[in-house]
């Protein structure tokens, strides 16, 4: 169900324009309207959900059947030597449109746009014990 004040549901729906570039049964890519750089893209499913947290599996392996394609052809209309794949989940990871989507973002060598976030590092056996809480939660998915 489109959901009504969700831009990305306009969208798909032809409420509101955007540039297209792919169009599938499943799927819609366009140019995203605040660009990182030239070419930067965002890769939807037709259908709504919030994020990587609700759509089924199937569905979200047939969205992201389209990466490739549209990766490499992102890529070479901007004549692109890099491309960084971005997917934000919820507020706190700057998740602003909540519509699932894939940023599609191509770099050029020297184009100073960064990437680098503050690693961390794990105390003693920090590690393990989120090892473990991790197995232990997919075991109850
Ligand atoms: P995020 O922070 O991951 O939710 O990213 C949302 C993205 O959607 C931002 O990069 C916006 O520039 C982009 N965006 C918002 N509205 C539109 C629109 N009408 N057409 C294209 N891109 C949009
Ligand atoms: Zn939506």
């Amino acid at each position: 169900m489109p959901v009504l004040d969700c831009i990305f549901c306009r969208i798909v729906a032809g409420d509101i324009p955007a540039l297209l570039v792919l169009d599938a049964p499943d799927a819609l890519a366009f140019l995203d309207v605040g660009p990182l750089a030239p070419g930067h893209c965002l890769l939807i499913p037709k259908t709504h959900y919030e994020s990587v947290l609700d759509i089924p599996a199937e569905r979200i392996a047939g969205l992201t059947r389209h990466l490739p394609v549209l990766a490499r052809a992102v890529m070479e209309s901007v004549d692109a030597t890099g491309l960084n794949v971005l997917q934000n989940t919820g507020a706190a990871s700057g998740q602003a449109v909540f519509h699932l989507h894939f940023h599609l973002i191509p770099r050029i060598d020297g184009d100073r746009l960064g990437y680098r976030w503050n690693a961390g590092a794990y105390d003693a056996g920090e590690g393990e014990r989120i090892q473990a809480a991790v197995r232990g939660a997919l075991g109850r998915q």
